[in-house]
């Protein structure tokens, strides 16, 4: 009987769960929705309710689950898998592994989300194991994860990796949910994409396709591919911003791979190209030399991959 990991991905909406075997191949996934009444206190029995459940349909053995690793929207302390805060869920300092752990009788990891679609990616998507790895996801935010010598970097207080907020516009850029301002996802998330296109619709009266319906970070750069000045301005002002950006992060750790998934990167070869060319303006030389940007491969399965990997490291299996 082959042994399974349990990889979860929990979201603010919905919480991903998958079957994973040791190899990093997906048996059966599955999703519920995430009940956050009374401050997310149903959440831990809602999962072990559910994998019980769905393992007892698939005919398997409780037996057969080695270990369970489970990402969380937020900044986690690697020793004990406490999350400090989730915004979305209503968590502060809340012990997850231990509660997890509690409710399921399995060995439990935690980390980041974000860190785990970058340990996904590594594994089983695009970015071919390679051992030196960064990952940014551009969504209504932008994660981010930085993976060196094969191993996540969290730091001491689990925030390691945020290249989300590395500060690109020092003084006047716009207010980011951090709590500052100027960092790079009020720039390159989809709200960013769509506050810039906003802003630059507004200025003057030039025609563009963006006048026509709403304005989103997808409708921005189908109208820059069918060649409209305004949203290739759009598109060159958000790449820009984050060519330069991973660029100072790779300098720091010169990666193997630069993996860019999320909503955005949707957009494919237009997005990847011209992050590329401001890449390699801005690297170090050696380190633009070493690095190839690639867009994700495993979309929303990333997270419950990246949980297995955690699962799996967790006991050797
Ligand atoms: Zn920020």
């Amino acid at each position: 009987m082959e042994p399974w990991l349990v990889g979860i991905d929990l979201g603010g909406t919905t919480i991903k769960m998958a079957f994973v075997t040791t190899e990093g191949d997906i048996v059966h996934k599955w999703e519920i929705p995430t009940n956050t009444a009374n401050r997310g206190e149903h959440i831990v029995a809602d999962i072990a309710r559910s994998l019980e459940k769905t393992l007892a349909q698939l005919g398997g053995a409780k037996e057969r689950l080695l270990a369970a690793g489970i990402g969380a929207p937020g900044p986690v302390e690697e020793e004990t898998g406490m999350l400090y805060e989730t915004v979305n869920i209503g968590w502060t300092n809340y012990p997850l592994k231990q509660r997890l752990e509690e409710a399921t009788g399995l060995p439990v990891s935690v980390d980041n989300d974000a860190n785990l679609a970058a340990l996904g990616e590594m594994w089983k998507g695009a970015g071919g194991g390679a051992r030196h790895l960064l990952f940014v996801t551009l969504g209504t935010g932008v994660g981010g994860g930085v993976i060196a010598n094969g191993a996540i970097v969290r730091g001491i207080n689990g925030a390691g990796g945020e290249i989300g907020h590395m500060t690109m516009i020092p003084d006047g850029g716009a207010r980011c949910n951090c709590g500052k301002t100027g960092c790079l996802e009020t720039i390159a998330s989809a709200t960013g994409i769509v506050r810039i296109a906003k802003e630059k619709l507004t200025a003057d009266e030039r025609p563009s396709e963006l006048r026509n319906g709403d304005v989103t970070a997808k409708a921005v750069f189908d109208a820059a591919k069918a060649g409209d000045a305004l949203a290739l301005e759009v598109v060159d002002e958000a790449t820009y911003y984050l060519g330069w950006a991973l660029a100072n992060a790779a300098n720091v750790t010169n990666p193997e791979k630069i993996v860019i998934g999320g909503g955005v990167s949707k957009a494919g070869d237009m997005l990847v190209e011209r992050v590329a060319a401001h890449f390699r303006r801005f690297a170090f030389p050696r380190v633009a030399a070493g690095a190839k940007l690639v867009l994700a491969t495993l979309g929303n399965d990333a997270g419950v991959i990246g949980a297995a990997w955690l699962a799996k490291e967790l006991v050797g299996a």
